[in-house]
Parts: structure tokens; sequence; C-alpha cells
């Protein structure tokens, strides 16, 4: 059963552009140039964010995106750097300082996945993983809480001092069988956003985490792309639709605005109920 998301946007799109949540604040999002990254990146824009779209591969593909955020009237710039070499990412952080004037927003979406059964699983996969997907996390939170401590509050432009948004997954709860490396890093993710929510909530700085489900990406390409694999996917899904990236950059928007203001330390599963037990969905 093939269905797309239900076109419920032309509500949205009008109270996006007319609330410009997010105006005059400075957004980063990391691995922005596909999938979710490249959604939330041009979600916080039409929100009325600049926005550094961080990228490791293809030049082309992330001045597209730069391209595309400058089309809705803010600013853009695509910005390659490893997030797992502190090599990289200080010098990012420069670059944001000296073009936009500093960061209001940290989107930490970039990860990958590097799938072995566990007997086999090598030193390269499993620090690969933790070094994208955890290290990366932590080298821009810390980067992004230094600025923001550096920078002080502009009430006028938001409550909160600044704000991190993670992009965990339903694996930060759910064990999964092959993929050790990535269960273990969006773990180590939800304390990771929860510590650093406990040490700087007095500090006004916000940190918080979307957890999705089964998003339409290139990531799980092999989960979607046949009919079979669809079908056996929404056998986890009780809301029987695969999730969209436009799903997920909602979310974040809302967790980068003022009306998440007293929203800290919170795993939020956008997963059309993955985390529901389906297998007891008839009684089990
Ligand atoms: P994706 O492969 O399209 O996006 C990941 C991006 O991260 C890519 O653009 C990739 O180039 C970039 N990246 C990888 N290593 C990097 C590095 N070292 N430095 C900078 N960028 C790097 O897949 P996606 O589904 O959009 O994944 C985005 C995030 O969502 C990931 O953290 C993933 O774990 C998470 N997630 C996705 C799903 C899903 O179903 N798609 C579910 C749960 C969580």
């Amino acid at each position: 059963m093939w269905e797309s998301m239900p076109e419920g946007g032309a509500y949205w799109d009008k109270e996006l552009l007319r609330m410009q949540k997010l105006k005059g604040q400075r957004a980063l999002v990391t691995g922005a140039s596909s999938g979710i990254g490249k959604a939330i990146a041009i979600e916080m824009a039409r929100a009325g964010a600049d926005v550094v779209v961080n990228y490791l591969y293809g030049d082309d593909v992330a001045n597209a995106v730069a391209d595309e955020i400058r089309g809705h009237g803010v600013r853009a710039i695509a910005h390659r750097a490893d997030v797992s070499r502190e090599a990289d990412v200080v010098p990012m952080f420069e670059r944001m300082e000296a073009e936009l004037g500093g960061i209001d927003i940290l989107v930490n979406n970039a990860g990958l996945q590097k799938d072995a059964d566990f007997h086999d699983m090598t030193m390269e996969q499993w620090n690969t993983v933790i070094g994208v997907n955890l290290t990366g996390q932590f080298l821009c939170s810390r980067e992004a809480i230094r600025a923001f401590r550096r920078q002080g509050l502009r009430p006028e432009i938001s409550k909160a001092l600044g704000k991190i948004v993670c992009i965990s997954s339903v694996h930060e709860v759910i064990p999964w069988a092959g993929h050790v490396n990535y269960a273990a890093s969006k773990g180590g993710v939800m304390l990771m956003m929860k510590s650093i929510a406990q040490e700087y909530a007095s500090m006004r700085i916000r940190c918080n985490s979307i957890c999705p489900g089964a998003i339409r990406t290139p990531i799980n390409q092999g989960a979607w792309e046949t009919e079979e694999s669809y079908n056996a996917l929404m056998k986890l899904v009780p809301y029987k639709r695969i999730g969209e990236p436009d799903d997920i950059s909602k979310a974040a928007v809302w967790l980068a605005s003022d009306d998440s203001d007293y929203v800290t330390g919170a795993s939020i599963f956008v997963d059309g109920g993955m985390l529901l037990y389906p297998g007891f969905e008839n009684g089990g």
C-alpha cells in the first residue's frame, strides 16, 4: 500500500510566512544537503531564520539548498565540514560568527549507519558511527553553548539564550539488532541531550531531541523503495504511513521557537506510533 503525506500544508504555509517565528535568528543545521536536514534548513528559512547549511559531500547539492534558502529572503551559507572532526567544527562556528554575527539555533542532524552483525563489527564501523552521530553532536553542541554564553540574551529575538535540537531516533530506546553501533550512538545522544539541558537550563539554554521513526530519506531507502519492503515496514508503524522529512522539520521549527519556551530536556517522538508496541495492536 503506497501512500503519500496528505496535503495539509496550506494553512501551515500561511501561518509560517505570517508569523516568521524565527525572524532575526541564525540557525546551523548539520548534514543539511539531504533528507531530514535539508527539510529542516528550508523550514527554518521559511520561518525567517538565516541558515548555515553544513554538508560533507557534494558542493553542488549544498549550494542548491543554500540558493533555495536565499529565495526565502534570508541569508544562507553552505559550509563543508566533517562534524566528527574538531578541526572542522571550530572553524565552521568561527565563520558563522564572522559572517552572520553568531548563532541562536543549532540542529544536530548529521548522522549515518554502518550496519553489521555485532560479532563481525569492525572498529572502523563502530568508531565512524559513534564519531559522527555522538561525538559530532558533542562538538557542535559545545561550540554552540560557548557562543550562546558569549553573545548574551537578545530578548527582542528570543526568550532563550540559545536552542539546541538533537536529531536522535526511536532507537534511543528501541534496541536494534544488526545496528548496535547506531543504537548505542542514539542512546548516547539521549543522555548527552538531557545532561546538557540540566546543566544549562538556569542560563535559559534549551536542549531537546526529536526522535524520528521511519522517515523517507536516503539513509533507509531499502526499507521503503519497493512495495514489499514498504508493506513490511508498515507492520512497525501503527499510523500506517511512512514519515516525510517535513514531519520532522515542523517539529524542529517548533522546538527552535519561543512556542516551546518551557520545553527542555525532552525527547519528542515523531514516529507514527512506532513506540506503541505495534506487535500488540491486535491483543498480542
Ligand atoms: P541522510 O543520509 O539523507 O542525511 C544524513 C546527512 O548527514 C547526509 O547529508 C550526510 O552527508 C551527512 N553526514 C554524514 N556524515 C557527516 C559528517 N561526518 N559531517 C557532516 N555531515 C555528515 O539521512 P536522514 O534520514 O536525513 O538522516 C538525518 C538524521 O536523522 C540522522 O541523524 C539519522 O540518524 C536521523 N534519523 C533518520 C531516520 C529515518 O528514518 N530517515 C530515523 C531516525 C533518525
